[in-house]
């Protein structure tokens, strides 16, 4: 069986691995070939075969350990000529094993790069690695080398952007913390070392440190971790200088302003003002220190080893500068910071015994309305109390302590997203081009990867979503160029259909009975709850294979990378995320610029506005739509957008959760290995025939064995002649014009004669 088909729900890959022994097994028996042996702690060890009888193998370890095992506890390892190979399409054996193996072995000797056929691995070294910079940028553009890069792969797509005339993009994927923002960066670098004129390269890296400082923050998985998805476009004019470049993003994460968990921060942004404002911001913007603020009092960390927010604080300015966010918009922009700072200070009092609050008068509401540019009073009242329309009359209604600080944190939310989206949108306009753009462009797209906690969220559902919707790009495509790979080089192939995750997609996405049109239906009932939208999707969902419902408000997905379980607390509230008609009536109210501008982005976004000018309406909050519609369209769009381009994938490795440079944790690069695919490409090659090598290539590694003179001795005479010799069955291999191709597993034969011989 070649062709060992993988269910998409995780545990199927242990049974994949045995299949693939299943192979070779007899003969690496036979052979006492070396194996992989799988210790207690589930860490692979490299083992020698003495002898098998029956049920039992007689195997040794380096160190001298002699231990009696059943055969089928072990897979076959690579021969040593195989260490380290730069493409794991080189292996003879794709076990899990031997790919760890392979990677590990690169990994220690700090090349963090290699390729999974056409996917570049990288591995995060966390500690600085010689392999970057001009010398290394330069030694790419010439083709001096071919090691895998991020350059390389960079420069691939520069070329077949000019070649085909097509347009590139560059997906980076990989779990929080593996190196997704940093290979972005790296990429970016080289193109823009192909310079542009004007400085737009320039800009274009500015970008960076801007986008970090706001939409960055300290989880307890990576110190600078991305809260939202990223997309840059870079484009290039006709002679291949770039020329502009468009960055879109995807869903912030939005509670972290207002609630954070202890050992994390909330955005860098907050910090490095408060620690670096030159005096006469500090004293207009009368910032304190980070620990007077109630929302960054949450968690007790306010510093990052080895970041300096002062210093940091100085360089998103310089960047702001460099995109031409003018002095006054920075001041504008800095001062929406302290006003979100100072609305988590405005503390409320019950004024009369049905519980009700009004928010105290103090020196927080006075700074926040001075900040937006608004009368305090105004404040108060839209702090306070909600205007409701029933049938046409507007009733006022007075709110209790959980609404007011709901009302309050809504608030926050919204000026520091609005805030975000105006920062990308000044940056978009500085990196436009001016003229009609005639030229090509790559897009580089750094988004958050597939997350599975103990406790996951909606936040873990949108995020997951979007994951399968790009793991089906990355199956369509790279199946699609393995498969135009043999038919290039002319051998008889037979199309191989693939098992995609076409299923979860429904289940997320099909009308009327979907994940996503249940979650709306269930957000605009008045009477919705967490509990009754749990309960309709076990009614409605119970029979699809990829959903299981569980007891209380949970439900279970099966994604192509595991099993997720979700709980559905909170899913209404945060798909509805509303913020109230009298809060968007007070920012248009405001005095101030930007507070303006995002009371008129929120109306323009609702789907209906509200009937009747706004002044007079103030009825029910505005119908905009919800977070999972506006997420989903958004994707769709980027999925369009990547279709459209030739792709070249990087998949980001986590070595360990320490954040640590040096070490190598079996179990856990295995299980982003699986997560992120790289072995599900793997096991598309073992379908097929992942071991190619030219004509010339081989004949000249192998023709020494040939025990019969050859009469003829081109090399493709020679290698059939070998092909023969060693009896290689003809379904393992097929001749193309080129190259030979070989199953899995063929080369190894070869391979260990020709070690002993
Ligand atoms: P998230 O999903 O949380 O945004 P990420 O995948 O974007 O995570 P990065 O922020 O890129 O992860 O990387 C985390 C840290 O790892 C970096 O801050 C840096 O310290 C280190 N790192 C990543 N890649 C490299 C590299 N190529 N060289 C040196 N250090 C690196
Ligand atoms: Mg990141």
């Amino acid at each position: 069986d070649v062709n060992p088909s993988v269910s998409p729900h995780g545990s199927a890959l242990g049974m994949w691995a045995n299949k693939q022994w299943g192979d070779t097994a007899s003969y690496v028996a036979k052979k006492k070939l070396q194996s992989w042996y799988q210790t207690s702690d589930g860490n692979w060890e490299l083992a020698k075969i003495l002898s098998t009888s029956g049920t039992e193998s007689l195997i040794s370890f380096s160190e001298g350990k002699v231990l009696k095992v059943n055969p089928d506890s072990l897979l076959a390892a690579n021969p040593e000529i195989l260490d380290g190979v730069d493409d794991l399409m080189q292996l003879s054996y794709l076990n899990e094993p031997s790919v760890l193996y392979n990677l590990q072995y690169r990994y220690d000797r700090d090349m963090i790069y290699s390729k999974a056929g056409p996917v570049l691995v990288a591995i995060n070294p966390f500690k600085k690695i010689p392999l970057y910079g001009s010398d290394y940028i330069q030694a790419y553009k010439s083709k001096s080398t071919d090691s895998p890069h991020v350059y390389a792969i960079t420069d691939t797509a520069i070329r077949e952007m000019i070649r085909d005339e097509v347009n590139q993009s560059i997906v980076i994927s990989g779990e929080s913390g593996a190196g997704k923002t940093e290979t972005a960066k790296i990429a970016m670098q080289y193109l823009a070392a192909l310079g542009g004129g004007s400085g737009i390269e320039y800009e274009i890296l500015k970008t960076n440190p801007i986008l970090e400082a706001f939409g960055n923050a300290k989880t307890s998985r990576n110190n600078n971790s991305s809260r939202f998805g990223k997309l840059i476009e870079i484009h290039f004019s006709e002679t291949g200088k770039i020329s502009g470049a468009q960055i879109q993003t995807f869903l912030l994460e939005k509670s972290r302003v207002v609630q954070c968990t202890e050992g994390e921060r909330s955005y860098h942004s907050f910090y490095q003002l408060c620690a670096g404002a030159p005096p006469h911001l500090r004293e207009k913007l009368d910032l304190l220190d980070v620990h007077e603020y109630k929302y960054l009092q949450q968690s007790t960390c306010y510093t990052i080893d080895g970041v300096d927010d002062a210093e940091q604080f100085r360089v998103v300015v310089e960047a702001l500068d460099a995109v031409h966010v003018s002095k006054e918009n920075q001041e504008n922009a800095f001062a929406m910071l302290a006003a979100v700072l100072w609305l988590g200070n405005v503390t409320f009092s019950i004024i009369d015994n049905e519980n009700h609050v009004e928010p105290v008068i103090d020196e927080a509401l006075l700074k926040v309305a001075e900040l937006i540019g608004c009368k305090a009073d105004d404040l108060k009242l839209a702090l306070s109390t909600r205007k409701m329309k029933v049938n046409n009359d507007i009733i006022v209604q007075k709110q209790t302590l959980a609404q007011a600080i709901d009302t309050r944190d809504a608030l926050a939310k919204s000026i520091y997203s609005c805030l975000f989206d105006w920062l990308v949108e000044q940056i978009n306009k500085s990196l436009a081009v001016g003229k009609r753009r005639t030229g090509r462009s790559i897009s580089i797209l750094d988004i958050y990867g597939f997350e599975s906690f103990d406790v996951n969220s909606f936040e873990q559902f949108c995020i997951n979503y979007a994951n399968e919707r790009l793991q089906q790009h990355f199956n369509r495509h790279l199946f699609k160029l393995e498969q135009e790979e043999y038919i290039q080089d002319g051998i008889d192939w037979a199309k191989v259909e693939f098992e995609d995750n076409q299923d979860c997609l429904n289940l997320f996405e099909k009308k009327p009975l979907g994940l996503m049109t249940l979650l709306d239906e269930e957000s605009t009932f008045p009477n919705g709850t967490d509990m009754t939208f749990a309960a309709k999707l076990k009614q409605h969902l119970k029979s699809n294979s990829c959903f299981r419902g569980e007891r209380g408000k949970a439900f279970t997905v099966h994604h192509y990378a595991g099993e997720v379980m979700y709980d559905t607390s909170g899913f209404l509230e945060k798909n509805r995320d509303l913020l109230h008609l009298d809060s968007i009536q007070l920012l248009s109210s405001c005095t101030c610029e930007l507070p303006q501008a995002f009371a008129s982005n929120m109306l323009s976004l609702s789907e209906k506005p509200a009937p009747g000018p706004l002044h007079k309406s103030g009825g029910a909050d505005s119908q905009k739509l919800s977070v999972i519609t506006k997420f989903k369209g958004q994707l769709f769009q980027l999925m369009q957008r990547l279709e459209s381009t030739t792709p070249h994938f990087i998949r980001c490795i986590k070595p360990n959760n320490s954040q640590s440079p040096g070490i190598y944790h079996q179990g856990l690069v295995l299980q982003q290995l699986r997560c992120c695919g790289v072995l599900e490409v793997v096991r598309i090659s073992r379908s097929g025939f992942p071991t190619r090598m030219s004509h010339q290539k081989f004949a000249r590694r192998y023709g020494f064995l040939l025990l019969e003179h050859v009469a003829s001795q081109d090399p493709l005479s020679v290698s059939v002649a070998i092909l023969h010799q060693f009896d290689i069955l003809p379904e393992m291999y097929q001749i193309g014009y080129t190259k030979l191709f070989f199953r899995t597993g063929q080369i190894g034969k070869l391979e260990d004669t020709r070690n002993r011989t």
